[in-house]
C-alpha cells in the first residue's frame, strides 16, 4: 500500500462524513452488499479521479467491498477533503491527493494512479484518460475501459474517439438518464447555491442573477434562483434553448447587457471566456461571479487579475478586485466549480444515483472484458437495463410504486392500426 496525503491523523473526522453519506445512499449501500458477496472485481485494479470528498470515498469503499485494488486520486485540487482522504487510507486504499495542490502535485498525484498500472480507469473530466494516452502508453495494454463522469469528460473523448485515439472502451456515463437528468440539474441546482449561500451569507431574493448556459445544470441552477426569489436573467449561444428559459419564465439577453444589472453570475457553459473584461467593467459594485462549469476558464479570471487596480480577500474563499473605476467585483473559489471548491458537491441522494451507474457500469466492463474493446468505436452508452435498474431501486427505496403495462395495453402501445 503507498499514499501520498495531508495528515493521516484526521482519518476519523473523514469517517464521520463517510458514515454520514453512507446513511443517505441506500442504492449504493445495496450495491455494496452484492460486490461484498460476488467480489466481481477480484485481480481488478481500478484507479479513480473524482472530486475527493465523502461520497466519493464511499464509492471507493464500495468499489474496494467487491475486491478492487483502488488507486484514488481527486479531479480538482480544491475539492479534496483531507480528512476523507485519510479515512481512505486509514482503510487500506491507496490515495494520492491533498487540497489546494500545485499544478505539480495534482500532476504527480494522477500519475501515481497511472503508474500503478490500472485495468479500468473512473474518470471525471477526461484527466487520467488524457494522462495514460500522452504519458504512458505503455499503460494501456492492461486497460479492460473505463467510465467518465461529466458533460465536458465526453465531448473532449468523442472527439478522441472521431480522431480514432481512444485506444479502450469508455462509458459515457454522464449521458445515462439517472445521471445527467438528476445530478447535473437537481443536483448543480441545489449545490451551486449551498456553495454561494454558504460562501457570501447574502440573500438572493430580489437580487438580479445571471445563469450563464441553459443546459442541464443551468436549468437547475435557474430553477433554484428562482425558488429562493431572485429574478433569473439566462444567456445563451443556442436559440432553442434561449427558447426554453423564456417559455419556462426567465428573461434571456446577450451577456453584455446582463452584466450591467446582475448581482450575482453563474456560469455553467462548458465553454470559455463567457464572462471577460467587457463585462467587468460594466458591473456593479459588490457583484458577485462565480463557476459551476467544468474548467476554471468561464469566468475569465486572468483579465480580471490583469485590470484590477487593486485585490483582497473580500471573505473566506471570495477575492475581490477593485477596477479603475472605482468598483469591486467578487469571484468565489476563484472561478472553479463553486459547488465543489466552495461546498460539498451534489447531495448524497442525488451522488447515490451517479455513483450507482459508476459502479454498474465498471461491473458491466469487467462481466464484458473479452468482447467490449473489440469495436472501433470506443465509446459506450449505458446499457439501458442499468439506467432502468437505478431508477427502480431508487423509487423502491423512497417507498414509491409506480403501474405496470397490461399486456392489451402494450399490444395497444405497440400496434400502428389498432
Ligand atoms: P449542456 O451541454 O447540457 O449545457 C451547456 C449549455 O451552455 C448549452 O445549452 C450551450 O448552448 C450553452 N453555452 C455554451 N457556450 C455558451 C456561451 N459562451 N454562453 C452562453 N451559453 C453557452 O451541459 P451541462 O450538462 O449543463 O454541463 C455544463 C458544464 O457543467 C460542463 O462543463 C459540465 O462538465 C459541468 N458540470 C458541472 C457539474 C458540477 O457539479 N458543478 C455537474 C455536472 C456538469
Ligand atoms: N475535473 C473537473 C470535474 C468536473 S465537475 C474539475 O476540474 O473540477 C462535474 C462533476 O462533478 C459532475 O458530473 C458531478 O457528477 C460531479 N460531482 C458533483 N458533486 C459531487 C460530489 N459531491 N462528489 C463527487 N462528484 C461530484
Amino acid at each position: 500500500m503507498s499514499s501520498e496525503i495531508r495528515d493521516i491523523n484526521l482519518w476519523q473526522d473523514g469517517e464521520i462524513k463517510i458514515d454520514w453519506v453512507k446513511a443517505n445512499m441506500p442504492l449504493l449501500r445495496s450495491i455494496e452488499e452484492e460486490f461484498t458477496e460476488t467480489k466481481p472485481f477480484k485481480n481488478i485494479k481500478i484507479a479513480l479521479s473524482v472530486h475527493l470528498e465523502a461520497k466519493t470515498a464511499y464509492l471507493c469503499k464500495v468499489l474496494a467491498a467487491g475486491g478492487a485494488e483502488m488507486y484514488v486520486t481527486g479531479s480538482n485540487p480544491l475539492s479534496t477533503q483531507d480528512d476523507v482522504a485519510a479515512a481512505l487510507v486509514h482503510d487500506g486504499l491507496n490515495v494520492y491527493a491533498w487540497y489546494d495542490a500545485t499544478p505539480e502535485e495534482y500532476h504527480r498525484h494522477t500519475s501515481k494512479v497511472i503508474e500503478a498500472g490500472p485495468n479500468i480507469i473512473i474518470d471525471d473530466g477526461g484527466d487520467l484518460v488524457h494522462l495514460i494516452h500522452n504519458e504512458y502508453p505503455e499503460k494501456i495494454k492492461d486497460v479492460i475501459g473505463g467510465c467518465e463522469e461529466t458533460t465536458t469528460g465526453i465531448i473532449r473523448l468523442i472527439a478522441m474517439n472521431t480522431a480514432k485515439e481512444l485506444k479502450f472502451p469508455m462509458v459515457l456515463v454522464n449521458n445515462a438518464d439517472c445521471k445527467h437528468l438528476f445530478d447535473n440539474r437537481y443536483g448543480t441546482g441545489q449545490s451551486v447555491w449551498d456553495g454561494i449561500n454558504r460562501t457570501t451569507n447574502l440573500i438572493v431574493a430580489g437580487k438580479n442573477v445571471v445563469v450563464a448556459g441553459y443546459g442541464w445544470c443551468g436549468k437547475g441552477v435557474a430553477m433554484r434562483a428562482k425558488g429562493l426569489g431572485a429574478e433569473v436573467i439566462v444567456t445563451e449561444i443556442d436559440p432553442i434553448k434561449a427558447m426554453e428559459a423564456v417559455m419556462d419564465g426567465f428573461k434571456v439577453m446577450k451577456m453584455e447587457e446582463a452584466a450591467k444589472v446582475g448581482d450575482f453570475f453563474v456560469t455553467v457553459t462548458g465553454c470559455r471566456d463567457v464572462i471577460t473584461e467587457k463585462s467587468f467593467n460594466v458591473m456593479k459594485d459588490g457583484t458577485i461571479c462565480c463557476n459551476a462549469g467544468h474548467f476554471d476558464v468561464e469566468v475569465d479570471v486572468a483579465a480580471l487579475r490583469r485590470i484590477a487596480v487593486e485585490t483582497k480577500v473580500a471573505r473566506k474563499n471570495i477575492m475581490g478586485y477593485k477596477l479603475a473605476n472605482g468598483r469591486w467585483i467578487n469571484v468565489i473559489a476563484e472561478g472553479r466549480l463553486v459547488n465543489l471548491a466552495a461546498g460539498d458537491g451534489h447531495p448524497a441522494e442525488i451522488m447515490d444515483m451517479s455513483f450507482a451507474i459508476q459502479a454498474l457500469s465498471a461491473l458491466h466492463l469487467v462481466k464484458n472484458k473479452d468482447t467490449i474493446g473489440i469495436s472501433e468505436d470506443k465509446v459506450i452508452d449505458v446499457p439501458k437495463y442499468i439506467d432502468n435498474e437505478v431508477a427502480e431501486r431508487k423509487l423502491k427505496f423512497w417507498n414509491m410504486e409506480i403501474d405496470k403495462l397490461t399486456d392489451e395495453q402494450e399490444k395497444y402501445l405497440n400496434s400502428w392500426n389498432g
